[in-house]
């Protein structure tokens, strides 16, 4: 041993284990594991009577107590790299989530198995007995050139921009570069390699011709200042990159990440799960090759774990993927980049609810590396980052190929009527916007945020609403399978009925508007258009993108869906877009409503007119006079930013305070309420001396949707203008909930973004 050992103190290490523990768990390091069993490692030990594998956190000296039992053993195989353990536990303090939990979340599919509970250890071994193909790469060497031809020039400066690339890449970039490559060979100015390629079905896609594009002046001046922050002597800064939609910031992305390569750091670029599509796969593909590890929902765990090898092992350097690719093992990380950063999936909802937004920043930084938040529409923490100076902002004003911004038209459904569906919610304006579309051989994408037939069904008899036995929640007719009433919340299931249970009327109401009536009357209405619905109901994982293919190559005219038609997909022959209900995402309990409903606006309506004919926007709503509404018809990010930052600092909400939710469950209501009730008190007595108004505490309150599963939720809600405050009442619930009956449920959601 190394450290020279006095009679008390020995070496500890603090570990994490796969179980729902708040902290780490403190074993005794035996003298012949002390090199090995260091942060990061995989270690077997006991707990209780039992062997668990658990991940190392820390190493250090302490005094020898009684009762500490060794670790056993070291395991061989993978390891997390030592940053990213620092970083979970940051992540763990922060969210006050349970350590060996975070952990789980940066290991790779294939260990998760490994990590459970085990009788022996289950010694991992990688890819072992696995085929692989091996393909050729080619490598720029540090030779200088003396005089080559232009050919053989132009195929060496790309290499040289773009480190090593397969020849396979290259020949679908160049003509001719086999023969190319092996003169340049015999130059020494490059040298070929076998490697393993990797198994992802992504790598079969064509592969785009990539087109370096000249920049913009503002692309440049963004470009300049991300290449001069990734300058290795520079401490970490964060990027506010504001473009609106369509403004050329995937190609700012692009050179960035070119740049981190440069200077041999690697990225981390997130992006919501919907964005994950073989188009942006493709851009990316044709720039940096197969260099890039792209962790999308429809990879095996064997081709995860694959990929986590290899950015493990340094080989690749470029990890592109939806929330849970901020835990990537990048080496030498050094640019983290947030596409559509105002995207509520990168907050995580269940398990550990961490915002990977935030956690982004954090992970930059602690590498002295960049973060870039990229948006059309940024949300105002990131707004209100830069203002207060923690975060530098870049605009990208224009659209980048001087495409003119939609035309936005707010029809006001107080004033006029239905087309001839005799729907009013197809307004005769926007029936004839679908036919003016239709005839000129243009497409439609129609945004309607209710998926199903109808939301509710009432009986016009004795008036009562069709309810889900387990939850609080209306039933929505789905007329798939001879027509179902269905739970959203959970899987509850029923025929729709003949009669009312209650009244034994016959007279049973639909009532609202889903996506699959929407489609329904549309067929009706225009039978020789093709309609085509994307919502959670037709279609996940690949099918969006079929779908997606199938507008694209205009085989589709109308396209309707949920927000997955809002999303940044680049479909340039659509030219009109139809919100059929704006005021659906104002009337939502949450105080972000305005924000959502406007950037949802923003969003959809930059989908219209992405190609070379103008695009038109119809907004249909009954409060034309909202404010989220009319800035979004004018394009006014800014003047819609200034407007909710001023409502929001007027009622202390977020970013100009901070909050948690406490979320309580069970399937008893009183037991449920007095815990609640327990836990506000703690938090109460936490600020109790302080001064006062320091922290509001609102609640116990039961959930806007009170019941769900047959467990009864109440919360407590928590606010304060000072981190310190908050975290101290945080802390104090968190002590408390031993206190409580074990078939209570509590969830501390620290940063909360979704309030139901
Ligand atoms: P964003 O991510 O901001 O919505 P994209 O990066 O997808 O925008 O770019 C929108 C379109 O503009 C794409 O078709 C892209 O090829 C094109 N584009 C981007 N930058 C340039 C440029 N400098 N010159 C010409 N076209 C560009
Ligand atoms: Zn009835
Ligand atoms: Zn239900």
């Amino acid at each position: 041993m190394s450290v020279s050992e006095t009679a008390e103190t020995v070496m500890l290490a603090d570990v994490a284990l796969p179980i729902p523990l708040p902290r780490a768990l403190t074993y005794l390091v035996p003298e012949k594991l002390a090199a090995t069993a260091t942060p990061g490692r995989r270690v077997l030990c006991t707990l209780g009577t039992r062997r668990i594998v658990g991940v190392v956190i820390a190493v250090r000296q302490g005094e020898k107590q009684e009762g500490k039992k060794p670790i056993l053993s070291v395991l061989a195989g993978i390891s997390l790299p030592e940053d990213l353990v620092v970083f979970v536990a940051r992540l763990a303090s922060y969210y006050l989530a349970p350590i060996g939990e975070v952990v789980r979340l940066a290991l790779p599919p294939a260990d998760k198995e490994a990590a459970r509970v085990v009788e022996e250890p289950t010694l991992f071994s990688e890819a072992k007995g696995i085929s692989v193909r091996q393909v050729q790469w080619v490598l720029p060497t540090e030779l200088v050139e003396t005089s080559i031809k232009a050919g053989p020039a132009r195929l060496l400066a790309y290499l040289r921009a773009h480190g090593a690339l397969p020849l396979s890449r290259l020949e679908d970039q160049f003509g001719g570069a086999r023969a190319t490559v092996k003169k340049l060979r015999e130059l020494g100015l490059v040298t070929v390699e076998e490697r393993d390629a990797i198994r992802d079905p992504f790598f079969m896609e064509p592969i785009l011709r990539d087109t370096e594009l000249a920049p913009t002046a503002p692309q440049q001046v963004a470009m300049d200042a991300l290449a001069a922050a990734l300058a290795p002597e520079r401490g970490p800064t964060t990027f506010l990159l504001h473009g609106v939609t369509g403004s050329g910031k995937t190609e700012v992305y692009l050179r960035a990440i070119a740049e981190a390569k440069r200077l041999h750091r690697g990225t981390i670029m997130l992006v919501p799960e919907i964005a994950l599509t073989p188009q942006l796969i493709s851009r990316f593909r044709a720039r940096f090759g197969d260099d890039v590890a792209v962790l999308h929902s429809g990879l095996t765990p064997r081709e995860r774990f694959d990929m986590w090898a290899r950015l493990r092992a340094g080989e690749v350097d470029v990890a592109i993927g939806a929330r849970s690719a901020l835990f990537a093992p990048i080496r030498a990380l050094g640019l983290v980049i947030v596409d559509e950063e105002h995207d509520s999936s990168f907050k995580q909802e269940e398990g550990v609810r961490y915002h990977a937004r935030d956690m982004a920043i954090l992970r930059a930084h602690m590498l002295s590396g960049v973060c870039v938040l990229g948006s059309a529409t940024p949300s105002l923490e990131t707004v209100q980052l830069a203002r207060s100076g923690k975060a530098t902002k870049l605009v990208l004003p224009d659209r980048a190929r001087a495409q003119e911004m939609p035309r936005v038209h707010i029809v006001d459904l107080r004033a006029i009527g239905p087309g001839p569906t005799g729907d009013k919610r197809i307004s005769l304006l926007l029936h004839r916007a679908i036919e003016e579309t239709l005839a000129a051989k243009e497409q439609t994408i129609l945004f309607l945020n209710r998926r199903g037939f109808a939301p509710s069904i009432r009986c016009e008899g004795c008036g009562e609403l069709a309810s889900c036995p387990n939850c609080t929640v209306a039933l929505t007719l789905h007329k798939k399978k001879g027509g179902t009433m269905r739970c959203h919340w959970c899987d509850y299931e029923a025929p729709l009925p003949l009669r009312c249970k209650k009244c034994d009327s016959d007279r049973i109401a639909l009532e609202g508007l889903g996506t699959e009536k929407l489609e329904e009357t549309l067929s009706v209405a225009f039978p020789n258009a093709v309609i085509a619905r994307l919502d959670r109901d037709v279609a996940t994982g690949k099918q969006i993108e079929k779908v997606l293919d199938r507008v694209r190559s205009r085989e589709v005219d109308i396209l309707v869906g949920t927000q997955m038609v809002t999303k940044g997909h680049d479909l340039p022959f659509v030219t009109l877009v139809g919100v059929i209900n704006a005021d659906a995402a104002l009337s939502i309990p949450d105080f972000r409503a305005s924000e959502r409903a406007f950037q949802l606006l923003v969003q959809v309506a930059g989908r219209a007119g992405r190609g070379d004919t103008p695009g038109r926007v119809l907004v249909q709503t009954y409060d034309p006079d909202h404010h989220a509404i009319k800035y979004a018809a004018k394009h006014d990010v800014n003047g819609f930013i200034e407007r909710e930052l001023r409502d929001r600092k007027e009622l202390a909400y977020p970013p100009f305070s901070r909050m948690a939710l406490v979320r309580v469950d069970s399937l008893d209501e009183k037991e449920t309420q007095e815990a609640t009730a327990l836990l506000a008190r703690a938090a109460r007595d936490s600020a109790r001396g302080g001064e006062p108004f320091a922290l509001t505490v609102l609640g116990p309150t039961p959930a806007p949707i009170a019941k769900v599963r047959n467990r009864f939720r109440f919360r407590i809600m928590l606010r304060s203008t000072s981190r310190e405050h908050l975290r101290k009442a945080t802390l104090a619930i968190h002590a408390a909930v031993g206190q409580l009956p074990r078939a209570v449920r509590v969830a501390i959601d620290i940063d909360p973004v979704g309030l139901l």
